[in-house]
């Protein structure tokens, strides 16, 4: 039996990536964080967190020591490094936690494999992000990175160190450059997933208007359950190498909006320009959406749209899923959730 460790299950991509792994037959170790209420809503809803095959173990990234021990006790021999400080947003305000978590994190880990064993297959959640402010159009492995972000510079570190593991001890080191991915299971604080819990609860009228910041950012959205099947691929490979995973399609946070209020049969009429621009609804005429700048960031990332040939040519990977269907997926299961749960 094959036995993998993957860091941050809690998350959106641990979650998926543990069911996909249980699945094929794995053994899976999944790490988690103390805190004052530990939250496994994700594998809860997958419905595997009671799966004979999975452990859950307490673990910070943080902790260079602790990594050798879950190495040494787990006996692993694929580990997917997915634990990060991933919100863009709070990285403004806490950068030196998020170089610490997002950055150095992969350093100790790839440090625990060096130590432990060196045939440990070691994949990096590294992000396009990364690529930051526009270089080129569609960005792809080999475009220039330019970090727009204390998250992204983290990134960059640990996407470099990965390589340098490769290059320097011969270790399996593969880091993914995924474009954002979304499901059901997002984070609320990331836009997508705010827009369609929003949108359900404006629908079911448990609140009157979703307030955005930036609307002209676009964005190359993709379903996160396709994404976690990439990255296992990325370790099932004869050679570790770095791989774009995107949809190569870009559409406006303002287009995410419109798609999730039509999957509620809401036309959303766009007025006026820049912080007065709102969003009403074509029927009644009712304000649904307005600019709140306290979600500007101080640097902007405009434009991201991913080249994944790569990743077709020597994984066979690539993506199924439309926007327009990720999007009703998302909104539909907020639906549910809101009108099951009145304090949801
Ligand atoms: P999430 O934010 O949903 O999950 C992040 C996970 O990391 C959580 O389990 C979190 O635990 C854990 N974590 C945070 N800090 C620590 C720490 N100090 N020690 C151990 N665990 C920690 O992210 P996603 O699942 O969406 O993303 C997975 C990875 O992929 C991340 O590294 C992200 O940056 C990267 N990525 C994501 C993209 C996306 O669009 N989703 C795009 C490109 C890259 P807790 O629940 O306790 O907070
Ligand atoms: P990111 O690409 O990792 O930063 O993912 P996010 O989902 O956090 O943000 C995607 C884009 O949406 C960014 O360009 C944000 O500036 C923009 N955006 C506009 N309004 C909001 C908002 O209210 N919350 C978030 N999270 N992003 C917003």
């Amino acid at each position: 039996m094959k036995t993998a460790l993957i860091t941050g299950i809690s998350g959106q991509d641990g979650a998926y990536l543990a069911e996909l792994l249980l699945e094929k037959g794995y053994r899976v170790y999944g790490t988690y964080r103390r805190t004052s209420s530990v939250n496994f809503w994700r594998i809860e809803e997958l419905g595997i967190q009671n799966h004979p095959n999975l452990e859950l173990v307490e673990f910070d990234l943080t902790d260079g020591g602790s990594a050798i021990r879950l190495l040494q006790t787990t006996g692993a021999t694929e580990v997917y490094n997915l634990a990060a400080q991933s919100f863009v947003g709070v990285s403004f305000d806490q950068p030196a936690t998020t170089a610490a978590i997002t950055g150095v994190g992969a350093l100790h880990m790839l440090e625990a494999i060096r130590i432990v064993n060196p045939k440990i297959r070691f994949y990096q959640a590294s992000t396009s992000e990364m690529f930051g402010k526009v270089q080129a159009v569609p960005q792809k492995e080999d475009t220039p990175f330019y970090p727009r972000s204390p998250y992204g510079v983290a990134k960059l570190y640990a996407h470099w160190i990965t390589v340098n593991y490769r290059e320097s001890y011969g270790i399996f080191g593969s880091s993914g450059i995924l474009f954002n991915h979304e499901s059901p299971l997002r984070g609320r604080e990331f836009v997508t997933r705010k827009i369609t819990d929003s949108v359900a609860k404006i629908k079911l009228g448990k609140l009157d208007v979703l307030e955005l910041g930036n609307l002209d950012a676009k964005r190359d959205w993709g379903f996160a359950k396709e994404y976690v099947e990439g990255m296992w691929r990325m370790l099932q490979a004869d050679e570790p190498d770095t791989f774009v995973l995107a949809t190569n399609r870009t559409e406006t946070v303002r287009d995410f909006v419109t798609l999730a209020f039509a999957a509620v049969d809401i036309d959303i009429d766009w007025k006026g320009s820049e912080e007065n621009e709102t969003g009403t609804c074509r029927k009644t005429g009712k304000v649904l959406v307005r600019i709140n700048p306290k979600f500007y960031r101080p640097a902007e990332v405009e434009l991201l749209i991913g080249d994944p040939a790569k990743a077709f040519e020597k994984l066979g990977w690539k993506p199924e899923t439309t926007l327009e269907n990720l999007c009703k997926m998302m909104v539909e299961a907020d639906l549910r959730r809101n009108e099951r749960d009145a304090s949801f």
